[in-house]
């Protein structure tokens, strides 16, 4: 009997700095690998570049070796598998799970869900564009490690949703799905704004004949007004922060608050890894504001 490693993952795309919400996903994901003597990797997903800012991939790697998180494995860039992408993509065209799609964003339905349009074939007097993928009716369920068994039918969230766009960029749903298996990552951890996403990407998995990792949603940190950090003051860069404090005070988010002891980083990290347990993380969305985690 082989029981494998866990191997998990960072993969930020590099679209700004390092901020607090995608520190707590850093946090969430090294130490989720490394309590269990696991591997925890780094990918940066570097293939949208008209969303790319110059300098954001070295500056979140900066970040990263700040806080005391280096992988396992050298880093990798999601654009240097265009190949594997694009074979991928074939393969599913071949098997006839995907398809040419001639619409563009104004040919939608105001719900944005893809009504099937061009699924038999493009309708005359349109080019082809982008190349959706083909959902089909059924609900997909998975048991989220920190958020218990999901059910979600991406008929009804996406309809048959983009994997190859308009510009030849090939979508972060098919990318994501391809270099989490070529890497063997058995866990996903990530922000829960990507809950929506899970059974788009275990569609694909199943498509493409892959293993579906196990998966574990973190909670998203808002500030006082309820909204994404991402989008708010809050946002500034994390390397710019006390690290053992900024450290902290991601660990409180994640529900693991540690022992007023404990300040520096290695004592952090230390206590942190012993006492990781994904039942603690907080199941909704959790409220930072003014260096303080105010509530869950
Ligand atoms: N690159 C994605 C992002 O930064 C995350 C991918 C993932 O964790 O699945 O939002």
């Amino acid at each position: 009997l082989e029981v494998s490693t866990p191997v998990g993952r960072f993969a930020p795309s590099p679209t700004g700095d390092l901020h607090f919400g995608s520190l707590v996903a850093a946090v969430g994901s090294f130490l989720d690998a490394r309590a269990r003597q696991g591997q925890w990797l780094v990918r940066i997903e570097d293939i949208d570049p008209p969303r790319e800012v110059a300098g954001a991939a070295e500056r979140q790697l900066a970040a990263l070796a700040k806080f005391g998180m280096t992988p396992d494995r050298p880093i990798m860039y999601q654009s240097r598998s265009r190949l594997r992408h694009e074979a991928a993509l074939d393969q599913l065209l071949d098997l006839a799970l995907a398809y040419p799609c001639g619409c563009s964003r104004k040919d939608l339905p105001p719900d944005g869900i893809y009504p099937g349009t061009c699924r038999s074939g493009i309708p005359e007097g349109r080019q082809p564009r982008s190349v959706r993928f083909a959902v089909g009716e059924s609900e997909v369920a998975f048991d989220d490690r920190a958020l218990g068994l999901q059910r979600q039918v991406p008929a009804r969230q996406s309809g048959d949703f983009i994997i190859r766009r308009a510009d030849g960029l090939i979508a972060y749903q098919l990318a994501v799905v391809i270099d989490d298996a070529a890497a063997g990552v058995t866990d996903v951890v990530r922000g829960a704004d990507l809950l929506d996403s899970t059974a788009r990407q275990i569609l694909l998995q199943r498509a493409l004949g892959f293993s579906t990792p196990r998966y574990l949603h973190l909670p998203v940190i808002v500030d006082a007004n309820g909204r994404k950090l991402s989008k708010s003051r809050a946002a500034d860069p994390v390397a710019a922060l006390p690290a053992g404090a900024t450290l902290a005070l991601a660990l409180e988010a994640l529900g693991h608050p540690p022992p007023p002891g404990c300040q520096n980083l290695a004592s952090l990290w230390t206590w942190a890894l012993e006492h990781w347990k994904p039942a603690r993380i907080p199941l909704g969305p959790v409220t930072v504001h003014d260096g303080r985690v105010e509530s869950y």
